[in-house]
């Protein structure tokens, strides 16, 4: 049997007020931001997303999280009470990207690349070093 209950903590987060919570015990991936149009519109500037196995999360208060299905392969989850942005997840449901921005600190991570750079905002530059990828596999 796993020792999931066993496994050390992480990190923690949630949205703004409060209501989403969860805990991760597992590896959580380098934070990546992505500058798609998608994760534009859905989180009013680009988005940065660490990842985990589904497995490995713990999500309390999913009676205020709500799913949009952004395609027919993902959804993206949010609170219904504050409207935060806390989750990517695709239909097979092995990972679930978490909004780097809800992990409370010190996180432990670092934003490491951009993607989809291609697709990014007209308004801003982006200048910050880091390695930029043109595409890659669309968000959804
Ligand atoms: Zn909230
Ligand atoms: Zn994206």
């Amino acid at each position: 049997m796993p020792e999931a209950t066993e496994r050390p903590i992480r990190a923690t987060g949630g949205c703004l007020c409060g209501s989403v919570r969860y805990t991760v015990r597992g590896e959580l991936r380098d934070v990546i931001a992505c500058h798609c149009p998608l994760c534009r519109r859905l989180h009013s500037h680009f988005a940065a997303y660490t990842e985990c196995d589904s497995a490995d999360i713990e999500i309390v208060g999913t009676g205020k999280l709500r799913w949009y299905r952004s395609s027919p392969v993902a959804r993206r989850g949010f609170c219904s009470r504050c409207g935060a942005q806390l989750f990517s997840e695709s239909s097979d449901k092995r990972r679930i990207a978490i909004a780097a921005g809800t992990i409370d600190e010190p996180t432990g991570l670092r934003l490491t690349r951009h993607v989809c750079v291609a697709k990014k905002g007209d308004y801003y530059e982006i200048a910050d070093g880091l390695p930029q990828i043109a595409g890659r596999q669309s968000c959804e």
